[in-house]
């Protein structure tokens, strides 16, 4: 720390991304990452005029991509705000949706408490379920900025959409967050909810089911007037948020949805087999409705899973958090990726004399 540093920041504890490592290629498994290309029409979008363009700002307003999300998701473009990737409005949302404190489960995305510490938000937590699942009636009529990772993160599990609309109604008087990062991989999608909510706000990404992480595009469907808010906070921080490149590259993924839907439902089928793989092999591992599978497998601890699998050149992401060291988070690749990586798990549970 420098000494400079304002001391209210002085024990912020920073979100800890998945690693990126540029020593050898590995089989990437541990950022939740699509494992195929963006579209044809996303491969093809860029021109030298485009990087030409460069030299102007982009359009603040991101009038061309609002409207096409608009026709996708069946909401007027007042209806859509653009960021720079969905962790952008999340930081918004807790920024400025949370003067009575926030609250989200337990066990869910690490980055919500460190926007709560950056923004100085009280905050509490909603413990799950003993099988992991959300505990809906505790996350009811809180009073605070609800926020609500459907699917959840890391467990994969998603919640049925009559139940989070029961949390959204309960919440009248406060924001409920509804993070929809990877909902296409077989969630449920309150989007259509937010004509009859206003207090509702669906955030999704091109990151993980459009194979654009690297483009760093997200999206908040909600009211108009909730829009505006963040709009106004976007002015008052980064006005030209979204770069010329992304938006172009964003517009041809939204010309190329059917594309990307054939490619969450292979992701779906790989995920539905290795499931079914793990439990042979005796892990645990939560139905997942998302592009990873959560997994434990008893007298194997999460670390050394991590670690051996590493040395083979396959990363997957474990979480330092006491209560799920056990655990292991593992993104679903390619289908030869996957059989890569259940060969090398049975290969390491051999070694450890694991049955
Ligand atoms: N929400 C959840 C639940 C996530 O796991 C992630 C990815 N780390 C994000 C939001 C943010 O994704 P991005 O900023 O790439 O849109």
């Amino acid at each position: 720390m420098s000494g400079f540093l304002h001391s209210r920041f002085s024990s912020l504890e920073a979100y800890t991304p998945g690693e990126q490592p540029r020593d050898k290629q590995y089989i990437k498994l541990n950022t939740n990452e699509s494992p195929y290309p963006p579209s044809p029409e996303v491969l093809r979008a860029l021109t030298e005029r485009d990087v030409a363009d460069l030299r102007l700002y982009s359009d603040p307003e991101g009038t061309d991509l609002r409207e096409k999300l608009a026709r996708l998701y069946g909401c007027g473009p007042e209806n859509v705000f653009l960021s720079n990737g969905s962790d952008d409005i999340l930081n918004f949302a807790f920024l400025a949706f949370s003067e009575d404190g926030a609250v989200f489960p337990s066990l869910t995305y690490s980055f919500y408490p460190v926007f709560c510490d950056l923004h100085g938000v009280d905050y509490e937590t909603v413990d799950l379920n003993e099988d992991f699942t959300v505990n809906v009636e505790e996350m009811k009529g809180r009073g605070k900025l609800t926020v609500l990772a459907n699917p959840n993160a890391p467990t994969g599990i998603a919640l049925p959409l009559e139940q989070v609309e029961e949390i959204i109604a309960s919440n009248p008087g406060h924001v409920v967050v509804i993070d929809e990062a990877y909902v296409d991989f077989g969630g449920q999608s309150a989007a259509g909810l937010i004509r009859k909510y206003d207090n509702l706000l669906v955030v999704m990404t091109y990151s993980k089911s459009r194979s654009m992480a690297g483009a760093r595009l997200g999206f908040a469907l909600a009211g108009r007037a909730l829009i505006e808010d963040l709009e106004k906070i976007k002015y008052s921080t980064n006005p030209y948020n979204v770069n010329r490149l992304t938006l172009k590259l964003g517009e041809a993924a939204a010309d190329s949805d059917e594309y990307f839907r054939k490619n969450a439902r292979e992701i779906m089928e790989t995920r539905t087999r290795v499931t079914d793989q793990l439990r042979a092999l005796g892990f645990t591992a939560p139905t997942s409705s998302a592009n990873f599978v959560f997994i434990r497998k008893t007298g194997l601890d999460g670390e050394t899973l991590y670690r051996k699998l590493k040395d083979r050149g396959i990363l997957i992401r474990h979480f330092s958090d006491p209560r799920i060291a056990d655990w292991n988070r593992v993104t679903i690749g390619t289908p030869a990726e996957m059989g890569e990586f259940v060969q090398q798990v049975k290969t390491i549970l051999e070694e450890e004399g694991l049955p």
